[in-house]
């Protein structure tokens, strides 16, 4: 009856927690390996000035390419490491990579700006100031050409010394961008009172411009918002022309997206700039 089937419900349900308990630990210390075994490697998605067309920069996203399963995206494991404390060799070893392009590229005399992500519980640890410094030093990586994105949860219950860090991270001469703008709850008060210098309006905002009211509607606002507080605009997840000329007409500076590239390997990256510089995917000339 009813009943049994609750009881086999559960039995079910517990087993499933068990294996995904399991494939959770088989997970992270497939990731503990990975990091130590080179497994990871950084892609390069162009970042496109609206005004003149030019790429100014470029977001770094880490992707895992395992011996057997293949390509796993940051979805995946990004939340894994979070969990298992990975984050923080992982954290280290992908901005310490895009410090190595950024000197490499300027020694090639391609001045772009590198953006990294960093996750909450990376920022948050008392010693991330201190190992960004040693990287920096490390890599010989121009820091005006780094840009640290911050989520807006990671800045959340504001304390002084998270606004003490953000400054000293300015100080080292870092930009430093809000990254997932617009699902998160930062006080505007707040927001004015950061050292940051952009903000990143998130994906599920641009997906449905120009037709859908709501995104319509959180664009517009971040866009007036920035300008007020004299901030630049990054679009992420610019699929299409609609969705650019939107941005366009709204003066929103930076643009991201498939309509561009999507991320690339390094060498794919500056093959991409080398052939069809910033003209949006599919066009000719
Ligand atoms: P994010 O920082 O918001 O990065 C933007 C994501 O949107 C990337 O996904 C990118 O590939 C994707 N994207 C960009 N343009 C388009 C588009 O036009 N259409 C669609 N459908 N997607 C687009 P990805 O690489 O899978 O990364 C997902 C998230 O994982 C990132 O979101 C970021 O939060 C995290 N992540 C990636 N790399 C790192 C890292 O090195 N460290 C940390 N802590 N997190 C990372
Ligand atoms: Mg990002
Ligand atoms: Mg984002
Ligand atoms: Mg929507």
């Amino acid at each position: 009856g009813a009943k049994e089937a609750g009881r086999n419900g559960f039995q079910f349900f517990v087993a499933d927690m068990n294996v995904r308990a399991f494939e959770r630990l088989m997970l992270e210390n497939a990731l503990r390996r990975a990091i130590e075994q080179d497994e990871l490697s950084l892609h390069y998605q162009p970042q496109i000035r609206v005004a003149d067309g030019q790429v100014c920069g470029c977001e770094a996203l880490v992707r895992w390419q395992h011996p057997e399963m293949g390509m796993i995206m940051p979805a995946q494991f990004i939340p894994v490491a979070e969990d298992s404390g990975l984050i923080v060799a992982l954290g280290d070893w992908v901005l310490e990579q895009a410090c190595r392009q950024q000197a490499l590229c300027a020694r090639a005399g391609r001045l772009l700006t590198i953006a990294v992500n960093i996750s909450a519980l990376q920022f948050r640890r008392a010693d991330f100031v201190d190992r960004v410094a040693d990287i920096l030093a490390r890599t010989g990586a121009n820091p005006r050409l780094i840009e640290l994105e911050i989520t807006e949860s990671a800045l959340m219950q504001p304390s002084d010394a998270l606004h003490e860090r953000l400054q000293r991270l300015g100080g080292l001469g870092l930009g430093l961008a809000l990254d997932d703008f617009g699902t998160g709850y930062s006080s505007l008060a707040y927001l004015k009172r950061l050292p940051i210098s952009r903000l990143k309006i998130d994906r599920s905002f641009v997906r449905d411009l120009p037709g859908d009211a709501e995104d319509v509607a959180v664009a517009s606002a971040t866009l007036s918002l920035a300008r007020d507080l004299g901030l630049e605009v990054v679009a992420e997840g610019v699929e299409n022309a609609a969705q650019l000329e939107w941005l366009k007409a709204r003066d929103c500076q930076i643009v991201q997206g498939f309509l561009f590239a999507p991320a690339l390997p390094a060498a794919d990256f500056l093959a991409w700039l080398q052939a069809c510089g910033a003209q949006p995917a599919g066009t000719t000339d």
